[in-house]
């Protein structure tokens, strides 16, 4: 095996087919990319995070999930294997729905913690088809398997000992003929409950796994052509970025230029990974 780049596809990148396709290219073009973590498709977690608020009505449970519902068919429509994947996805949100009626009779933070990973769980198994309708043998994989943590719901910290060695188990001897597609965001505890890392966390899932199978790169595959000098939606003297030090993003990240999630990093820096950022819309115009 040569080279080996672990992927990050943010929620913009996975929002709908156009955006999965153009995704898949970027996989296609660099067989390098042999790990892709996806967020959840745009707007699914924000309908989520209602969904797991306590009070929710049956009604707006229901409404909720038809959204979502809609939000994913509208990506399995253009596929071949449509009938399938709708099947999965019902099946998912049959279990969804079930939690949030859970959720809305007794709230704790365990099932909150379910409702929020069906995001990823559903933009793994469609992002995985997509890459197989342009001949990439994509593959699902749960990360849930690998991605061990504590019971901090909402805000789980990874056992990153246990996923090094679950990773080179499992991940590892699946390089050579595949390109596994997981989920960012979510884990699971040791009583097999799913945990999620806190929101915006698929950033830091790509980096640990990126440590925990020694990759050469990481991939942050967002919106914006890179890390700016300042953030370009306000001023158009923003420059993109070409180079910076692990350090200083981080203190950007930190003080909220928004592009990278601020622990994302630590695993990237541990390791001495070096870490591109651009964007899926136009990956020809380069990034950080
Ligand atoms: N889907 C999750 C969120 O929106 C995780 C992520 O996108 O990084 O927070
Ligand atoms: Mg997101």
């Amino acid at each position: 095996m040569s080279q080996l780049t672990v992927a990050k596809f943010g929620g913009t990148s996975v929002a709908d087919h156009q955006a999965m396709l153009r995704c898949a290219h970027i996989i296609k073009n660099d067989p390098s990319n042999r790990i892709v973590a996806v967020s959840a498709s745009a707007g699914v977690t924000n309908l989520l995070v209602r969904l797991s608020s306590p009070n929710v009505d049956a009604i707006e449970q229901q409404n909720i999930i038809e959204q979502i519902k809609n939000i994913q068919h509208n990506i399995t429509q253009h596929l071949r294997t449509e009938i399938e994947l709708n099947q999965q996805i019902e099946k998912l949100l049959a279990e969804l729905a079930s939690y949030a009626q859970a959720q809305s009779l007794n709230a704790c933070s365990r099932i909150a913690d379910a409702i929020l990973s069906f995001g990823e769980q559903m933009s793994s198994r469609i992002f995985a088809d997509v890459l197989q309708s342009i001949g990439v043998n994509g593959r699902y994989f749960d990360v849930r398997q690998v991605m061990k943590t504590n019971n901090l719901y909402g805000k789980a910290v990874v056992n990153t000992a246990l996923l090094s060695a679950n990773c080179q188990q499992q991940l590892a001897p699946l390089l050579a003929n595949q390109v596994t597609v997981t989920q960012g965001f979510i884990g699971q505890d040791d009583e097999s409950y799913t945990t999620t890392l806190g929101r915006g966390g698929s950033d830091y899932s790509a980096a640990l796994l990126a440590e925990a199978l020694n990759a050469d790169n990481l991939a942050i595959w967002t919106d914006v052509v890179g890390i700016f000098t300042t953030d370009p939606r306000i001023t158009d003297q923003a420059r993109a970025i070409k180079e910076i030090s692990f350090g200083e993003a981080a203190e950007m990240a930190t003080f909220g230029a928004k592009i990278l999630h601020p622990a994302t990093l630590i695993p990237a820096m541990r390791h001495n990974i070096p870490v591109f950022v651009g964007s899926s819309k136009e990956p020809e115009k380069g990034g950080t």
